[in-house]
């Protein structure tokens, strides 16, 4: 049987900084792809996003949404602006649909700290911090958004209940999702061990979520499998996150919590993520549009090389195509060498490197061979 190596790749560099960092990466790819070879990428770019709604009155046309559906990955910069809304004073965010379109159950957002970049906590062993929270994303809370019922008059309700729906099916992939992940990462060193966070002492929907994840774990005897109520989660996060591996949660705290994890990195632009669904995955930065550094040349693009590692890594293995597996982790390890003798400090936090300093010392660092990882 043959193998498909040739990736078509949908790019949607969105608005405001999006498109600042989107550049550089599609030529980080670019040169990954010549200097390791064994796989190629053809990259579409789509148009969609706030500016692209001011302009022609769409958000996200629906033929670059079907051509999304057709590509073996989705790539985004950031879309939506504070001051572009739709009429009834909703944000632009295809990024959403997308979301829901494609179910991207599995919210990934690693929490690694960079050695040498600059970091908000002082402890040593916070300076190589490396776990991941993934978060629920088509169910929980957010389940409940534009059902809010409401008591009492209509032009002065009395009050307004939200529901949360957990599903076991939900729930059973996203935890099968989790565990595999574990497994990935045991190959590569880590403990191999799912915390599922949640509130299960107080509310029942979450007593049923740890139930299935209980059951889940059982399926999967050789590794880790632990709980931690959210509370003590986010307590944890600042006072000892080194002894995280994976972590799974509802989809409402895994919103903030992967803020906090942002946080723990330094910055947004520090932070990658992925969408992850059964066929489709969108791929980008944590950060927004970021108005106020617009066409400054500001931007920290790392988050969004990190995001297209993952893309990398998550490609090669869907396909079995190691070779692109393996351009994930050199993109992965040039970002670490650009970072590592402390020189390279982001103007985001707090020092002078802009989008193209810090596009060169990763170029640099996969050009020269010291990214390199063994096939
Ligand atoms: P959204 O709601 O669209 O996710 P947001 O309100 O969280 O956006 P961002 O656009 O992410 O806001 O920006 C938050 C702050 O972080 C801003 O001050 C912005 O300048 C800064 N910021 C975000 N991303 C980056 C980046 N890649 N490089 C430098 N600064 C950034």
């Amino acid at each position: 049987m043959s193998v498909n190596t040739a990736f078509r790749i949908a790019v949607f560099p969105g608005d405001g900084i999006g498109r600042e960092v989107m550049t550089p990466t599609i030529e980080i790819l670019r040169l990954l792809q010549q200097r390791i070879g064994g796989f190629e990428l053809r990259f579409q770019e789509e148009q969609a996003g706030a500016a692209h709604y001011v302009r022609t009155g769409t958000a996200l046309p629906d033929e670059a949404m079907a051509r999304a559906g057709q590509a073996d990955a989705i790539l985004l910069g950031a879309m939506g602006m504070p001051d572009i809304r739709y009429p009834d004073g909703r944000e632009i965010a295809p990024q959403l649909d997308m979301r829901e379109q494609f179910e991207l159950f599995a919210g990934v957002r690693p929490v690694r700290t960079q050695p040498g970049a600059p970091n908000p906590l002082a402890d040593p062993r916070a300076q190589a911090l490396d776990f991941v929270l993934i978060r629920e994303s088509t169910e929980g809370l957010f389940a409940g958004r534009g059902h809010t019922r409401y008591d009492g008059p209509a032009d002065r309700p009395t009050a307004a209940h939200d529901t949360m729906t957990m599903t076991r099916k939900g729930s059973e992939r996203l935890f099968e999702f989790a565990f595999r992940l574990a497994a990935r990462r045991r190959e590569r060193g880590h403990p191999g061990e799912v915390t599922c966070v949640d509130k299960a002492n107080v509310i029942g929907g979450f007593y049923f979520f740890r139930q299935v994840f209980d059951e889940v774990a059982a399926r999967h005897p050789g590794l880790g499998a632990g709980h931690m109520y959210v509370d003590a989660c986010a307590l944890n996060m600042v006072r000892r996150p080194w002894e995280f591996d994976v972590l799974v949660t509802e989809n409402m705290f895994g919103d903030i919590l992967s803020d906090l994890g942002a946080g723990l990195m330094g910055g947004m632009g520090m932070a990658p993520s992925a969408d992850i669904g059964e066929r489709h995955a969108v791929f980008q930065p944590c950060h927004g549009s970021a108005p106020d550094i617009v066409g400054r040349g500001l931007a920290n693009p790392t988050a969004t090389f990190l995001s297209a590692a993952m893309m990398l890594d998550w490609l090669g293995d869907q396909h079995g195509v190691p070779d692109c597996g393996r351009a994930g982790l050199v993109l992965d390890r040039a970002v670490a060498c650009a970072y590592a003798d402390g020189s390279l400090k982001p103007a985001e936090l707090g020092g002078t490197a802009g989008t193209a300093e810090v596009t060169k010392a990763v170029m640099d660092a996969i050009s020269s061979g010291r990214a390199e990882v063994a096939a």
